[in-house]
């Protein structure tokens, strides 16, 4: 693996940072999980898609730029670099945009990414339900058949921002006769609006609106927006949970920003704190280790690239199409497993150490009347504790790892 970037990678950088030192909103944007935040930063996506930086690395008929997967991480490294706001529309481009890539039809692609890529339609996704979350095959919302569709019905819960978000995707039971759980299933994008549909929201510790369970009564989705086959969303889901935990949703310029900040704040401490200064070198060696193996990472799958022409071949057009960890057997889905478990720890790491370095002023929200700069360390704080759950909990990637990666006998269950 070359370390080093291309002239022509290097030169991509500036494009991107001159564009964010000039666009990046001087004063940080209100909480997304709010409906007024949600708004601000459903904006901010249409102004990174004028210029083409919502999705850098889709093809140019999506929105995108073509970029390759090294482009794709030099750009995520300048986005947080350049403390730029949070995108709204993540579920949509880390999650839905690599399963469509993967499993959609050329006519969903051309229907649903381009309004993506702009911000128009933001995404949710509804896959836990109140007795389905770790053990997602045991979800029992259904799809029922109709003429040209299909009726769900159901409850989902913990869906992220489907308070104000206007589209969701989710996993139905088709075939209640099926003879495994997990067959039977089938994955469909619904409207949230659509009648029948009822999004209650669910506030989270700080009181804000983070999640929303959703009701579902017979609401009409029609055949074109189910991906891939009815039966075989199980299948369809993989490839969405492995770019869930694996490299699109967690880029390594998210943790290498926060190391740096993190020695920022460091060099204003107490320098003859050893346990500290060991736990600040600790965090920074982490974010490099997790930022050279997403580079690994990328060069193998870009590498893998050339060697198909099928709806993942855009592996290096597409972070994640052709599926990080969406394919058991291709080697990369275990190591998926075990990005995510690296990347939630590292997270939760990185904060404790900037709270202990913090002290008392540590303790404020980002939103407290008279919270320091430095108050968005709590709040990051708080949402790093959720990264053990969400995505699959470590518990369960730990399975995962013993069994896949390591051939270790099958846990208890
Ligand atoms: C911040 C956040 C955002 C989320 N966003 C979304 C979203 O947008 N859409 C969505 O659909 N869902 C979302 N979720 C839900 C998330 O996917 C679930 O919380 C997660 O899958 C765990 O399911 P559960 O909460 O039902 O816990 P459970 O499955 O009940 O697990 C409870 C505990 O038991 C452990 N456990 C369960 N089974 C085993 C086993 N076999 N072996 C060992 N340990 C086990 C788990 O690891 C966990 O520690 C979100 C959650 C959070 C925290």
């Amino acid at each position: 693996m070359d370390l080093e970037h291309a002239p022509e990678d290097e030169e991509f950088r500036h494009t991107a940072r001159a564009w964010l030192t000039t666009h990046v909103p001087v004063t940080p944007l209100p909480s997304l999980e709010t409906e007024e935040g949600f708004a601000a930063h459903r904006k901010w996506e249409r102004t990174l898609a004028a210029d083409r930086w919502s999705v850098v690395s889709w093809p140019e008929e999506y929105g995108g730029r073509g970029a390759s997967l090294a482009r794709w991480l030099i750009f995520e490294e300048e986005y947080y670099a350049a403390n730029a706001p949070g995108r709204v529309s993540q579920n949509g481009i880390s999650l839905l945009a690599p399963t469509l890539f993967e499993h959609g039809s050329p006519a969903q692609l051309a229907r649903v990414l381009p309004p993506m890529a702009s911000g128009e339609v933001v995404w949710a996704q509804a896959w836990s339900e109140p007795e389905a979350g770790s053990d997602l095959a045991s979800l029992r919302s259904r799809a029922v058949r109709t003429e040209g569709g299909w009726l769900l019905s159901g409850h989902k819960t913990w869906s992220s921002r489907a308070a104000f978000a206007d589209r969701a995707f989710g996993l139905f039971r088709s075939d209640p006769n099926a003879d495994r759980p997990h067959r039977g299933l089938t994955y469909v994008m619904f409207d949230l609006r659509a009648p029948g549909v009822t999004v209650r929201p669910i506030a989270r510790l700080d009181g804000k609106p983070a999640f929303a369970e959703l009701f579902l009564d017979e609401v009409f989705v029609p055949d074109e927006d189910v991906i891939g086959e009815p039966g075989q969303g199980w299948r369809v889901a993989m490839s969405t949970a492995g770019n869930e935990r694996g490299l699109t949703l967690r880029s390594p310029g998210r943790f290498t920003a926060a190391a740096e900040r993190l020695v920022a704040l460091w060099r204003r401490a107490d320098p003859s704190d050893t346990a500290l200064r060991d736990r600040v070198a600790d965090a920074v060696i982490g974010a490099r280790a997790y930022h050279l193996f997403t580079r690994a990472h990328a060069d193998r799958l870009a590498a893998g690239a050339s060697l198909g022409d099928g709806p993942g071949a855009g592996l290096g057009a597409h972070p994640g199409a052709g599926g990080l960890g969406g394919d058991p057997s291709g080697g990369l889905g275990g190591d998926s497993s075990l990005n995510k478990v690296f990347w939630s720890e590292l997270d939760i790491a990185l904060h404790e150490t900037a709270l202990d370095l913090l002290g008392a002023e540590g303790e404020l929200a980002g939103h407290a009347n008279d919270s320091p700069d430095q108050g968005g360390w709590a709040d990051g704080w708080l949402f790093s504790l959720a990264g053990p759950i969400y995505a699959g909990t470590n518990e369960i990637q730990r399975d995962i790892i013993a069994e896949r990666l390591l051939g270790l006998p099958k846990g208890r269950r």
